[in-house]
């Protein structure tokens, strides 16, 4: 092995032999020597290389490293192989002998393997690697990326994998882009959360439509359902000043966004594409019968109520729409309230007042949801095992963060 200090880096020379005894010459044969070999000749160059760089640095005059009594230029090596630790090689855990240099101006001895390594004191996992098994457990299933890693000779465990994902996803934080477009939309949908009903916990998802088509991620909270949104808007709030206007489709609760609504113009609309569904989990509530004929009569109605024609443009249509929709709105809340459907009741007499903002503003009227998209990209992994709510919000994170907002790792 030899070095070769340059302006940037160092080239380094790696010999290696290895002992390995192959039964036959067969492609599987071959590969499975060959995963065995991987972790040795991982470790062994890890170990080279870090040496190297210890020497490299040694002899420059400013050292890299500082010692904790100030002196960054006299140090004298300890030793090149020291005692052992444990890091992450992505592959793979590895051990490697530490490098310890000791200080000429007070004596004390440092170890310099984790800043040659770029990473934090005493931490087995660095960033770059924690991320990309994050990033891997957050797109699939952890049983899954175990059984793929373990094809590709692989030694990364389920519980490794799972707890990138956590740490992964507590460096991501969402919130509104006020360089973006003045226009999104807030929803819940239920997932399957360990232990609690499907209809328990709803996850919801606040997106912001981007320039150009497409959208991002302004918000993600798991609650409970029909439960407070305060979270979802949280950390936009700031954001939603900066707007001069904001039109948010909603059918959530967003008593938290009251203050701001003085200080800008929020508008909100009911997604009507999602409220003929919220309708069902209310008359579930008020006990009446899927497909009996009240059942049909709401549900029929409001479907027929929520769908609005795009691009009607006059304006007398438009208000002739309106009327006769809310006309037939009273109805079904008259009937509602004879038959006692008191949870029926309040949904859409709260429900009333914002259906048809976007409509009457004739601001955009789209009223297809496109959270809903979202959610479908969530749903794919979330449904492939239950959750802790931690656990779900944190998988989520990651991968929503990688498909829609540019994480990537
Ligand atoms: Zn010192």
């Amino acid at each position: 092995m030899g070095i070769t200090p340059q302006r940037e880096g160092i080239t380094i020379d790696f010999y290696c032999q290895f002992k390995v005894h192959l039964k036959d010459s067969s492609i599987s044969t071959i590969l499975a020597g060959f995963a065995a070999l991987l972790p040795q000749l991982l470790m062994d160059f890890f170990q080279k290389v870090l040496i190297g760089f210890g020497e490299y640095a040694m002899v420059l005059k400013k050292k890299p490293f500082t010692c904790k009594c100030g002196n960054n230029i006299d140090f004298i090596w300890k030793t090149r192989h020291g005692k052992k630790t444990k890091v992450h090689g992505f592959y793979c855990w590895i051990e490697l002998q530490q490098l310890q240099v000791q200080c000429k101006h007070c004596g004390s001895k440092m170890y310099i393997t984790r800043k040659l390594l770029g990473m934090e004191p005493r931490k087995r996992i660095a960033p770059a690697i924690y991320r990309k098994l994050g990033l891997l457990g957050a797109l699939t299933s952890f049983r899954v990326a175990e059984k793929i890693g373990g094809m590709f000779g692989w030694a990364v465990d389920k519980m490794t994998i799972w707890s990138a994902v956590q740490k992964t996803a507590s460096e991501i934080d969402f919130k509104l882009d006020a360089k973006e477009l003045a226009h999104g939309e807030a929803d819940g949908t239920g997932i399957g959360i360990k232990g609690i009903a499907k209809r328990g916990k709803e996850l919801k998802v606040f997106i912001q439509y981007i320039k150009g088509g497409g959208v991002r991620i302004a918000g993600l909270d798991i609650g409970n359902y029909n439960g407070s949104w305060d979270k979802l808007f949280q950390n936009s709030i700031e954001v939603f000043k900066r707007f001069s206007y904001f039109l948010l489709l909603t059918d959530g609760d967003t008593t938290i966004l009251d203050g701001v609504k003085d200080k800008v113009k929020i508008i909100f609309q009911r997604c009507l594409w999602h409220l003929p569904h919220q309708a069902k989990y209310v008359l579930w509530q008020d006990a009446v019968k899927r497909k009996s004929a009240d059942w049909l009569y709401v549900i029929s109605e409001l479907m027929e109520i929520c769908a609005i024609r795009p691009f009607v443009d006059c304006r007398q249509t438009i208000e002739m729409m309106v009327e006769s929709k809310r006309k037939r709105l009273d109805e079904i809340i008259k009937y509602c309230k004879e038959q006692g459907y008191s949870s029926t009741v309040s949904y859409l007499e709260n429900a009333r007042p914002d259906m048809f903002t976007a409509l009457e503003k004739r601001l955009n009227g789209k009223t297809t949801s496109r959270v809903e998209r979202v959610m479908r990209t969530v749903n794919m992994r979330t449904s492939v095992s239950k959750w802790s709510k931690a656990g779900a919000l944190n998988v989520t994170k990651v991968r929503l963060a990688y498909y829609y907002n540019g994480f990537d790792a």
